[in-house]
């Protein structure tokens, strides 16, 4: 006698819990389920390599998370720690928590996933640690490349200023014997 189980992935109750993960209809789903997981974080994980800013965190993709029933969302914590906002960190940082990987590991064992797919579900320590070494290296690129914006900005308005008030000054007309003689004052005296 087998257990009276209900499948959330096929969204039916079945006779036999033991057996039915192993059905072909089931496993049709597993695959289908990782399949469309795997499509919509395609779509993003390439900024876990190549790490980029977008002008609001109003344009970070929503992602939902099939192994924790949520829709992930950038945290308080995530938006407080940078200044700028990195194109979906908030999906790299939430598959690296401890709790995403419990739920991905309960979900392949509940579901009998081949568990060789696991890790493209995941992102472990070290690779997180990594992206949070990318994020750090970029931020100060960008400090940075901004300072020295400013600087040149600054420069370029103080040479200008000099110019404005040399003008005023270095021209000076004299009159000798009837003739006028133009006398360019150069000086950084002035
Ligand atoms: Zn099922
Ligand atoms: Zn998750």
């Amino acid at each position: 006698m087998g257990e009276y189980v209900f499948c959330a992935l096929c969204k039916r109750n079945v006779d036999d819990g033991k057996r039915h993960p192993f059905t072909k209809t089931h496993q049709e789903r597993v695959k289908e389920v990782l399949r469309n997981q795997s499509e919509q974080y395609a779509k993003y994980k390439h900024f876990l390599l190549d790490v980029a800013t977008i002008s609001s965190r109003t344009k970070q993709p929503d992602f939902y998370c099939t192994f924790c029933k949520v829709k992930v969302r950038p945290t308080a914590k995530e938006v407080m720690e940078h200044v700028r906002t990195f194109a979906c960190l908030h999906i790299f940082e939430h598959m690296a928590t401890a709790a995403h990987h419990e739920r991905v590991d309960a979900w392949f064992k509940t579901n009998h996933g081949d568990f060789k797919l696991k890790k493209s579900h995941v992102i472990s320590e070290k690779s997180i640690g990594k992206y949070r070494e990318r994020i750090r290296k970029k931020t100060e690129e960008l400090d940075q490349a901004e300072q020295a914006k400013a600087e040149w900005k600054r420069r370029e308005r103080a040479e200008e200023k000099d110019k404005e008030t040399r003008g005023a000054q270095v021209e000076i007309r004299v009159e000798v014997n009837g003739g006028t003689y133009v006398l360019l004052w150069v000086s950084d005296d002035w």
